[in-house]
């Protein structure tokens, strides 16, 4: 029979799936014996099968009574009843963490009765009528639909006419008053009263958590973290406690290490007689945990002890939710905790020093999307200036852009293509749109542990914090300093993650530590413990990967950069670029020929200056493969443009001049090559078969490079690659051609040259019949870009732009095709081609230069496909390096 409930003793940490991260935590802290109030987890199955039928699951709540009267049993005390009542919190808890995305009902089984017994128990009227005005306000707004603004203008006009100016400084008269308020706005509103019944709110509060699975807000942050549609969430129910039951109560949130930069020591923030969701929210500001010591030194002990005993048993930094009700520490929550991509480097190494972890698994926890971060550039110190304020820093990086104040128009000014700083007192989930779109998000208000520093750090975006000297002003969008400078909408700021610091104007950027390693070496490795932590994982990565890295690059200088960066050879070389600028005038020329001799002048012009680019090329990459990819793009690109030719000469005509011969000329034949469609027209092999004498060109400024280069005392390795052949013979013509000019250059300089010929795999028909082309190619390398292109039928220079965020939303796709490999389908070509080609020729070698080189998922793929190597842009070329490590585990 199918189960929908577990008891907290009944679960574990490997059951996230079913319960959710926080109810299979929780059963796991139970099992280790830590102090936490009994409860019980409603399956995320259940909440599947609620949201597939609309009905609650056949026999659900049968369980959950067994459960409830369980939990009653235990505690010796009813769910709600008058005199001393149980109280229960009903928590979402999916298997990903999504903080702050789904909803929440606390203090369920209040009502008109059990509140006297609460206010008699507890000794406290005023706490236990704070208690019910929070459950009618929670559960008014979360299950029973009505607006949560209503609640608070119903809060606000009661402050206003007590004239006090917060929740804190009402009587208990007042919030008796406001509870009346609230049933009578939940009744006007919806037409029906605030239940009554605690059973009811139980089971209502359960499928509202359930529902908030599919709100607006999660939804949108399961898109941005690539979290599938269909898990579904689990409910907690446990038992309440009290951090709000006087001064020697309080909630706290606390971090075995430091979250932003991975120290070793107690973190976190801690709010003395305060419920749990206070210190989150930021509503008021917290103090550093350390005072608990002097606060509750018993308390404070024992939490140290627990965070050890979660440290080691979880092998990891834990982050964890705690109460204190009257000097009784308990712990609601733990999870491995969210921490920057600086934090996951150096925990990695730390714990592996500590021998708490291996060196696979250090590499395991650390991510290239986290290197390609740590190598983001930082502001430029000596260029900062007096800083207009500094916050904490809650998430690191550095960005400038201009400063918005609410969330709606972060979000207009970034689809504007405008950069933008979020700046708000504090943020609460209905932000997250905009501080999706912003570069920076910056808060006056709440600790690290806030809503902001949580999702940013998530994010990845830049976070300051409770930056408590500005005094933010939404309504008149703008923000003004303790010396009182005033920052108005759209002026810009620039966020320091790092330190905290905040600057007007736009800062210039500095390299980062860990791009300067990069790129120079091991100088620094020693002095920085997060650049030491990035050399290690970066070593271990190295040691047990099997594809290598090669980069994609045109320069001799982004080649000896890629060098530095750990590529081994360049598995693209455009030659593109290398027909424009002043080139550009030949290449016209060679276009124009009208005879065979005006063709060869204009290629024997050309001839010396692509030999010494690929001899820059060769030198930078001694001794590794240099894959030289001959012409691919339609030549009609190295023409002017159409209607500015046009234009040109009609403006001529008007002015009763005679056009320029030369544009007329130009115009005919852009005329001429004109192509609805060219990336589907005369480019890669076609033209080399139809262009006389240009890849012949190719070949031997490529020979004459390699000639040079050996006379030179080198090891020059080029490779010659032919772009989007779509069948054996163009490669087997080309090659014939390729050959005779290789053969060509050796007999002049008596100098032997050998260039293996390969092909790219850019088009299907090409995957489809690699084992033929295989005859023809000593290598393989997969366009990626222009498979997927051809695969799909969208226009890679069109469709992401056009279409692809409706794509996003309707689920037909995780991420864009052209970030991320379609394993489904160009990923099965991929393989088409890797089994045939081999089976052809078993020394093939095969590698891929499309952009999806440096995409960590397809680097995993990759990897699985069988594939020698991936080929990125120099600066992934790190990332791609740890990626494939990562894949090798
Ligand atoms: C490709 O198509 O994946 C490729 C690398 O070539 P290009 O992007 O130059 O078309
Ligand atoms: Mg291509």
């Amino acid at each position: 029979m199918v189960r929908y409930v577990y008891d907290f003793t009944e679960g574990g940490r490997d059951l996230a799936g079913l319960l959710g991260g926080k109810g299979a935590n929780l059963a796991e802290m139970t099992r280790l014996g830590l102090p936490v109030p009994p409860g019980f987890v409603v399956s995320t199955e259940a909440c599947r099968a609620y949201l597939a039928t609309g009905a609650e699951p056949e026999g659900m709540s049968r369980e959950v009574s067994r459960h409830l009267a369980a939990l009653e049993q235990s505690a010796g005390r009813r769910l709600g009843q008058p005199e001393d009542p149980l109280l229960v919190s009903v928590r979402s808890g999916a298997r990903f963490s999504m903080p702050g995305m789904m909803e929440t009902v606390l203090d369920i089984g209040l009502n008109d009765d059990s509140v006297q017994g609460l206010a008699r128990v507890s000794g406290s009227a005023r706490f236990a009528w704070d208690s019910y005005r929070r459950l009618v306000q929670m559960f008014g707004s979360t299950v029973m639909g009505v607006d949560a603004a209503l609640f608070e203008r119903t809060l606000a006009t009661l402050k206003e006419l007590r004239g006090v100016p917060d929740d804190v400084h009402l009587s208990t008269g007042d919030l008796v008053e406001l509870v009346e308020a609230y049933k009578t706005l939940v009744r006007d509103v919806t037409g029906e009263d605030f239940p009554q019944s605690p059973a009811e709110q139980l089971q209502r509060a359960i499928l509202a958590v359930f529902e908030s699975w599919n709100g607006e807000r999660a939804r949108l942050y399961r898109r941005r973290e690539h979290i599938p549609d269909d898990l579904g969430t689990a409910v907690t129910v446990q038992r309440m406690v009290y951090g709000n039951l006087g001064s020697d109560s309080g909630s706290g949130v606390a971090f075995t290490r430091d979250p932003a930069t991975g120290r070793p020591g107690l973190y976190g923030d801690y709010l003395p007689n305060a419920q749990g969701e206070d210190v989150v929210a930021g509503i008021r500001n917290t103090v550093p945990l350390t005072e608990l010591e002097r606060l509750d030194p018993r308390s404070y002990r024992q939490l140290l002890d627990h965070m050890g005993t979660l440290e080691r048993h979880y092998r990891d930094l834990c982050d964890i939710e705690l109460t204190i009700e009257r000097g009784t520490l308990w712990m609601l929550q733990t999870r491995v905790g969210k921490r920057t991509a600086e934090a996951a480097f150096a925990i990695a190494a730390e714990l592996v020093d500590e021998g708490l972890i291996d060196d696979d698994e250090a590499l395991a926890r650390v991510s290239g999307e986290g290197l390609a971060r740590l190598m983001f550039p930082r502001f430029d110190a000596s260029r900062t200036g007096r800083p207009l304020a500094r916050g904490l820093a809650a998430s690191p990086g550095a960005a400038s852009g201009a400063a918005v104040f609410d969330s709606a128009e972060a979000v207009r000014r970034a689809a504007a293509g405008e950069q933008v700083v979020l700046v708000r007192q504090e943020t609460n989930p209905d932000d997250l749109p905009g501080m999706v779109a912003a570069r920076a998000v910056l808060t006056s208000r709440g600790g690290k542990t806030s809503h902001a520093a949580v999702v940013a750090r998530g994010m990845g975006k830049v976070c300051v914090c409770g930056a408590e000297e500005l005094a933010v002003d939404t309504e008149r969008r703008r923000l003004t300093t303790a010396d009182g400078t005033v920052v108005e909408e759209g002026a810009l700021l620039s966020v320091d993650g790092f330190t905290g610091d905040v600057y007007a104007g736009a800062v210039p950027p500095a390299d980062s530590p860990v791009l300067r390693y990069l790129e120079g070496g091991r100088a620094e490795e020693d002095s920085d413990r997060v650049v030491g932590a990035v050399a290690r994982a970066l070593r271990h990565a190295d040691a047990v990967r099997r594809l290598e890295v090669r980069a994609n690059a045109d320069t001799p200088e982004d080649a000896a950069r890629a060098r530095r960066f750990g590529a081994r050879g360049i598995g693209l070389c455009r030659t593109e670029h290398m027909f424009l600028g002043d080139r550009r005038k030949l290449v016209e020329e060679m276009i124009l020929a009208r005879t065979d001799a005006e063709r060869r002048h204009a290629l024997d012009a050309l001839l010396p200056l692509q030999r010494s680019d690929f001899t820059g090329i060769l030198e930078a990459m001694d001794g590794l493969p240099v894959t030289i990819r001959l012409l691919d793009p339609p030549l009609h690109e190295f023409l002017p443009d159409r209607t500015e030719l046009a234009v040109r000469i009609a403006a001529a005509e008007a002015r009763g001049e005679r056009p320029d011969p030369h544009d007329a000329e130009l115009l005919d034949a852009v005329g001429r090559m004109h192509e609805e469609n060219p990336m589907l027209g005369l480019r890669g092999v076609r033209l080399g078969l139809v262009v006389p004498g240009l890849f012949p060109l190719q070949v031997r400024a490529v020979a004459e490079a390699v000639v040079e280069r050996t006379r030179a005392g080198g090891d020059p390795r080029a490779e010659i690659m032919v772009p989007l052949v779509g069948d054996v013979t163009e490669l087997r013509l080309v090659r014939e051609e390729v050959a005779r000019v290789l053969a060509e250059v050796a007999e002049e300089s008596g100098v032997p040259v050998r260039c293996p010929v390969g092909t790219m795999i850019e088009l299907p028909r090409a995957a489809l019949t690699a084992g033929r082309i295989a005859e023809e190619a000593e290598f393989f390398s997969f366009g990626t870009n222009d498979l997927t292109q051809t695969t799909w039928g969208f226009s890679r220079d069109d469709v992401e732009a056009a279409f692809f965020s409706d794509y996003l939303d309707k689920g037909i796709f995780p991420a864009s095709p052209f970030e991320t490999i379609d394993r489904a389908g160009v990923g099965r070509l991929v393989g088409i081609a890797v089994a045939e080609g081999r089976a052809t020729r078993p020394d093939l070698t095969i590698g891929v230069c499309g952009e999806h080189g440096g995409d960590p998922e397809s680097v995993h793929f990759f990897h699985t496909a069988g594939l020698d190597y991936v080929s990125c842009s120099p600066f992934r070329v790190p990332v791609a390096r740890l990626e494939a490590g990562r894949a090798a585990l």
